[in-house]
């Protein structure tokens, strides 16, 4: 019975592969052909849900990692956040710079998504996230001169 990945599931996996092996040891080492054959059967059947169980476990792992460099980053541009206009926008010294981030994705799930030209406008700008729309003059392009960046 497939599992989600956790720990519990790898370990029930290698817990029937154990009792596989008390099975075998129990009968002395002396099994019939079918006996031995059922029981490997089952072992390795117990090894490949193991295996399975460990791959999901690593995606979860991943996912966290993943997550967790995401907070991090969160945590990171929250002090250096500025809403301007209707974006978001990075500073230095205090003074927004650079293109413009989702203010509906920053507040709502603290994602940074620039804000892209609509095609074929010069006046919307539009998130690749939520796909809301803003007025590109209320979400400049603000121009670094002057600040080291
Ligand atoms: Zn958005």
């Amino acid at each position: 019975m497939p599992g989600q990945g956790t720990v519990e599931d790898v370990v029930r996996c290698l817990n029937f592969a154990q009792d596989v092996g008390k099975q075998i040891k129990a009968a002395g080492y002396q099994l019939e052909k079918a006996d031995m054959k059922m029981l490997l059967a089952d072992l390795t059947a117990a090894v490949a849900s193991a295996k399975m169980e460990l791959s999901l476990l690593q995606g979860v792992c991943e996912a966290r990692d993943a997550e967790l460099i995401r907070m991090n980053e969160v945590l990171v541009f929250k002090g250096n956040l500025r809403r301007r206009g209707d974006g978001y926008y990075k500073t230095l010294d205090g003074r927004p710079y650079g293109q413009p981030y989702c203010s509906y994705c920053w507040e709502g799930s603290q994602k940074l998504l620039h804000l892209h030209s609509k095609i074929l406008s010069r006046d919307v700008r539009v998130c690749p996230g939520c796909k809301n729309e803003y007025q590109a003059a209320r979400t400049p392009y603000l121009e670094a001169d002057g600040l080291m960046v």
